[in-house]
């Protein structure tokens, strides 16, 4: 495995940026900033709550995102590998397994490598390493934990779902009353997380679902603590018009009693940010939110190189 992101003792350059990320937003953020800024310079923190054991394998849907995009292979629609096969998918089908959780064929390889490594005694931390050099990133990518994280859902008639059933498997239908982090309190933070916290100058919150790709991250012991104790942190709000752009974070930050709009992304980092970077639909914003964070106005949306140059140009000179 690589030694620039063991512990404190090997050789470790200090990263510029800690981007705390998701899935599709924090994979879109990590590759804005890639753009402006060196490899190096760059470390991203990943969520695992999404992870889970799927047809016998080790899902880990955000990390995967996260490397497949910044690999340039990502799927279309926010998952998986770009003209990916479903080879597997239709003989599990033939076999009578239910296939609502689709995995391609060049994805599911990716999950039985990282299987094979957390078999064989390896953690998160060193399967995510042999994925990502296997996939030429660049950047390195940390998991929050390699301990067990588990989001779960409470849905409004009172039902306990795992993450995948609530959110592929029900395609995020319904209504959200309570949302857990099981194992959260009892994880540790993956190796050099906190180190790269620390030594970072500035820490991204990434245009992710809040409660469900960032808080799952920070309800991890220390993590909280070490990035409350930064002179700055940024968060990119993942909201448009008040709305995601696809998916459910309006709905479920709701769901979990936060105002809606920005000032609900606002909420909850309470306590947390220094800045906060919003779409230039919601610019109004910045006269009611302004005050005990500086509110920026730019185009927030990442999707094409030329969008994810651009912000990444904006974001260096911003805050560079
Ligand atoms: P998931 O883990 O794949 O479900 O995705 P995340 O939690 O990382 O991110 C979901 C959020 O990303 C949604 O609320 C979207 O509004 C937001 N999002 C997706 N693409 C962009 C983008 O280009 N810019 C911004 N600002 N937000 C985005
Ligand atoms: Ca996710």
């Amino acid at each position: 495995m690589n030694d620039a992101i063991q512990g404190p003792n090997s050789s470790y350059s200090n990263p510029f940026a800690v981007l705390l990320a998701g899935g599709v937003g924090g994979a879109r953020a990590a590759r804005a900033l890639s753009t402006a800024f060196r490899d190096d310079e760059i470390l991203v923190v990943g969520n695992v709550g999404d992870d889970d054991l799927i047809y016998g394998v080790h899902v880990s849907a955000d990390l995967d995102t996260v490397v497949y995009t910044l690999a340039g292979i990502e799927g279309p629609h926010g998952w998986g590998i770009e003209n990916d096969t479903f080879t597997v998918m239709d003989h599990l089908a033939d076999l009578g397994i239910a296939t609502t959780f689709r995995l391609g064929d060049r994805d599911l390889a990716t999950c039985l490598v990282r299987t094979r490594e957390l078999d064989a005694g390896g953690s998160l931390t060193d399967a995510t390493e042999m994925i990502r050099s296997a996939l030429h990133v660049p950047i390195r990518i940390l998991p929050a934990s390699d301990d067990e994280v588990r989001t779960r859902i409470k849905t409004a008639r009172g039902e306990w779902l795992a993450f995948q059933e609530y959110f592929v498997t029900r395609g995020h239908a319904d209504d959200v009353s309570d949302i857990v982090y099981v194992g959260a309190d009892r994880a540790e933070p993956a190796p050099g997380v906190i180190e790269a916290i620390e030594s970072a100058n500035i820490i991204v919150i990434a245009p992710s679902n809040p409660p469900l790709s960032i808080h799952p991250i920070l309800a991890v012991p220390g993590i909280r603590r070490a990035v409350e104790a930064k002179d700055r942190v940024v968060a990119i709000s993942p909201l448009f018009d008040g709305k995601a752009l696809k998916g459910p974070a309006d709905r479920v930050m709701a769901a979990m009693g936060l105002p809606p709009g920005n000032a609900g992304v606002l909420a909850a980092y309470d306590g947390l940010i220094t800045d906060l970077v919003i779409d230039l639909a919601d610019a109004s914003d910045i006269n009611t939110l302004s005050g005990a964070v500086q509110v920026h106005a730019t185009g927030t949306l990442v999707r094409s190189s030329e969008q994810a140059e651009r912000f990444g140009r904006w974001f260096w000179e911003t805050f560079r």
